[in-house]
């Protein structure tokens, strides 16, 4: 992986660290973390989005929220060799100095209660990705397990208007199939989805049909490659090669310039045979680079991710 970089954009270390405050990112010796500072620093990773996420029995208000953010300044930034990343000017400085780029994202925003003010708040303290709801639903949206199957809520609409005017990426992972076309049907800027693989491979309602792969292809978002077993393949006894048959996938489907790394880690119980935690990810390398140009690998490890957030990452 010589001149290689990775960029992850989905992790649940945040949740691990507000369940445990014990736990230590960067010096981990209870091997409870899967992703810690030196297995990224092993990956060579450029970029680490870590996600806030708040289970559904605690409490919906902001102040979990809170203290997965405090979390992240003191665990995480706070560790030797990472660097906060809030702008197009933070990525190239992480790229120029070999440092690790932490981003900051929501993964549900039940917490906010449809409060745009606590979104900008939120904004101020280096928030740059949300996903409008997890699984279920909530005042703005439903999600992909909900099983009524609606779609954003005025509030919801109001939410993705906010997050466009401030510049947070909006994350469709955990939509459901009405919320991700009434999102994509607001939104003015690209849509990501950080990390979901493909229906027509795996067919699971957290994987992307090829509809909204085409859709978010076309207004040049990013897709993250996930390493959930159960969305790799439908036993859930997935391999590295697996996950192969997504990028093929939507490779075919036009996608070679939007795909990205979005492992889950740390938000999993089981893992994909090859893929348990960031220092692996030499085996999707070795299983890639059988098929794939070098430089569509380094596009997919880190490439297509550093051109989106140099240009879609508010200045
Ligand atoms: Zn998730």
């Amino acid at each position: 992986m010589n001149g290689y970089r990775t960029a992850d954009f989905h992790c649940d270390v945040l949740w691990k660290l507000l369940d445990n405050p014990e736990l230590s990112f960067a010096d981990d010796e209870t091997n409870k973390l899967d992703v810690t500072l030196p297995r990224l620093r092993h990956a060579r990773a450029l970029l680490q989005t870590f996600a806030i996420y708040i289970p559904e029995r605690m409490e919906k208000t902001v102040v979990p929220i809170l203290h997965s953010i405090d979390l992240f300044h003191r665990k995480i930034v706070a560790a030797p060799g990472m660097r906060f990343v809030r702008g197009p000017e933070d990525m190239r400085i992480a790229r120029e100095n070999g440092e690790i780029g932490a981003l900051l994202s929501l993964e549900g925003a039940d917490g906010l209660q449809g409060d745009l003010a606590l979104l900008r708040v939120l904004f101020e303290l280096g928030l740059r990705a949300v996903g409008l709801t997890w699984n279920n639903a909530n005042w703005g949206a439903d999600g992909a397990m909900e099983p009524r199957g609606g779609g954003l809520t005025g509030k919801g609409r109001s939410f993705v208007e906010e997050c466009n005017k401030l510049g947070i990426l909006l994350d469709v992972s955990h939509l459901s199939q009405q919320s991700f076309w009434d999102m994509a049907d607001v939104t003015k800027r690209p849509l990501i989805a950080s990390h979901s693989n493909t229906q027509t491979i795996c067919s699971h309602p957290r994987n992307l049909c090829d509809d909204q792969v085409r859709a978010i292809i076309a207004m040049d978002g990013l897709i993250g490659l996930t390493y959930v077993p159960q969305f790799v393949r439908a036993d859930g006894k997935a391999g590295v090669d697996d996950v192969l048959r997504h990028v093929e996938h939507i490779c075919g489907l036009g996608g070679a310039n939007h795909l990205m790394l979005g492992s889950d880690f740390d938000g999993i119980d089981n893992h994909v045979v090859g893929l348990s935690h960031p220092g692996e990810v030499y085996n999707l390398y070795d299983s890639l680079v059988k098929r794939y140009s070098d430089e569509q690998v380094k596009a997919i490890f880190a490439e297509n991710t550093y051109r989106f957030l140099t240009t879609y990452l508010p200045n």
